[in-house]
């Protein structure tokens, strides 16, 4: 399945090989560069999902009871493999998402640096022993769950999918993942590789689909006993709600609208700069990208100038023209955002950079990076998820302000500072109403820093020693000596 030729058909991948959807139902992955279908991918029904959590179940107890330094080194294989195959896998990511070559090659040595860390931790993981007094010993042990469904969205469908599957697997758990139905082939690869690299059959599987038919059936499957979900709030939302209804764990990773707050004190050439690449970066669609510059009044329209000199110079294209902007991940993504440029209008804000995309290839998911003025906390721009290179700027006045409206938000996942007061930074990264606060810098930090939301932008942690814990439950064991 490696081959150029056989990008035109991709079946599931379980129980260590290739396995169609039983009714031959396949999905066409489109390059949204130019709207053209450039391969077939399985649509995996209820009943196929069925049979690949019964296969994991199966696999599981073998897994489990491998031997933790050897369950490390089929993780660290995989990094290696995963850098091995870089060309495949950024080749598949370029077309299938419209990533810039650099972002994709960035993202997949982030996929591989998951499986690194994790293969790193598995025999780290250790108990606590609790002091019950003369007579008992009592200890924990850090358990896996069994089968853990992981669905993964298409922004960032490799990476989003090593950073859920190296630390559930390190713990000892089989995984069936469902990535987004947009974009499954380079997650179907990670699974291909694993297999290569000896994780033994069944015990990782990519099953593709529709959400409302492959993943419902996956969230809702009595032998699944861990949901990880990465997406949009409504979906978030039922999923949370199926899990709900098993009683079983759920972590949510979903979206966000995060302020990133230039003081007039900051070093502006690095906070405009950051501010600029973050929100265009991968097209804006990342969850943690900073979409409400939040800017105080004196420095508010230099920052403006500076960020529309910086737009002037951006190339956007498809990814064989090596642009700096890509196109959206799909068509009717691109609607969607570009339906923003009336929304915004109508609610008063100026388009001071960027508008509608007339002179760029209708074929493809093509925006222009845009700028926001005149924009209030109230207005949909500031309050909804755009998804795309569109950034809101909004001024306040004092730190007083700038946090009242930085927590005015339904969501909660990140914010950004940009301040040379230090004291001020702490002040305001403990009243920040986020998972995550970046200090003069924007998007540092990868597998090594918990992440994830509050509010609307979800629960639970990914990432760090929190994010292999999260796949794992404490069993306390109470010995009468
Ligand atoms: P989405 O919710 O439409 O889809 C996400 C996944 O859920 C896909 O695999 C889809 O097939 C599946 N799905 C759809 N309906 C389902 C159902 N009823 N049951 C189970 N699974 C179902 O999200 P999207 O539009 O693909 O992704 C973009 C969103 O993801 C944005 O909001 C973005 O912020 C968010 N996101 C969050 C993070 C994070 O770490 N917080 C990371 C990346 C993306």
């Amino acid at each position: 399945m490696t081959d150029t030729q056989a990008l035109t058909r991709y079946d599931a991948f379980v129980d260590g090989g290739w396995r169609p959807a039983g009714d031959g139902e396949t999905i066409a992955s489109l390059d949204p560069a130019t709207g053209e279908p450039f391969a077939a991918v399985a649509a995996y029904s209820a009943d196929d999902v069925d049979v690949a959590v019964r296969g994991a179940d199966a696999a599981f107890p073998t897994w489990r009871d491998t031997l933790p330094a050897e369950r490390g080194r089929v993780l660290t294989r995989i990094a290696q493999r995963i850098e091995q195959e870089l060309d495949l896998l950024v080749e598949l990511e370029t077309r299938e998402v419209g990533k810039p070559r650099m972002t994709a090659v960035n993202e997949i040595r982030g996929a591989a640096r998951y499986f690194e860390y994790y293969g790193g931790m598995v025999d780290k993981l250790q108990g606590e022993t609790i002091p019950l007094g003369e007579g008992y010993v009592s200890y924990t042990r850090r358990e896996p769950y069994g089968v853990v469904g992981a669905i993964i969205p298409w922004n960032g469908p490799l990476n989003q999918a090593a950073r859920s599957i190296a630390p559930a697997l390190a713990v000892g758990n089989a995984v069936v993942a469902k990535p987004a139905e947009q974009t499954s082939i380079s997650c179907l690869e990670l699974a291909r590789i694993a297999v290569d690299c000896g994780l033994p059959a069944g015990v990782l599987n990519v099953v593709p689909g529709y959400g409302a038919v492959a993943g419902t059936a996956l969230v809702a499957h009595p032998r699944v006993r861990k949901v990880v979900f990465t997406g949009s709030v409504a979906t978030g939302r039922r999923v949370a709600a199926a899990a709900g209804e098993r009683l079983i764990p759920v972590t949510l990773e979903l979206g966000g609208k995060s302020a990133n707050i230039v003081f007039a004190d900051a070093d502006l050439d690095v906070a405009v700069r950051s501010a600029w690449r973050v929100i265009n970066l991968n097209s804006g669609q990342i969850c943690s990208t900073g979409s409400r510059l939040l800017v105080q009044d004196e420095i508010h329209d230099e920052v403006v100038e500076r960020l529309v000199e910086l737009n002037r110079g951006l190339r956007i294209g498809p990814t064989g023209e090596d642009p700096d902007i890509g196109p959206l991940a799909t068509a009717e993504h691109r609607d969607k955002v570009v339906s923003y440029l009336e929304i915004a209008e109508r609610d008063g804000a100026s388009v001071v950079s960027g508008g509608v995309p007339e002179q760029l290839p209708q074929a493809g998911a093509f925006v222009r990076p845009t700028i926001f003025t005149g924009v209030t906390n109230d207005m949909r721009v500031a309050r909804e998820e755009i998804f795309g290179p569109f950034l809101s700027v909004l001024r306040f006045r004092d730190e007083e302000e700038a946090l009242a409206i930085a927590n005015d938000s339904d969501y909660g996942l990140v914010a950004g500072l940009w301040t040379r007061d230090l004291s001020r930074a702490h002040r305001m990264a403990a009243r920040l109403e986020v998972g995550q606060v970046f200090v003069n810098e924007y998007l540092a930090g990868g597998v090594e820093t918990p992440f994830g939301g509050v509010k609307d932008s979800g629960f639970g942690r990914e990432k760090g020693i929190e994010g292999a814990l999260a796949y794992t439950h404490v069993k306390t064991v109470i010995v009468r000596l």
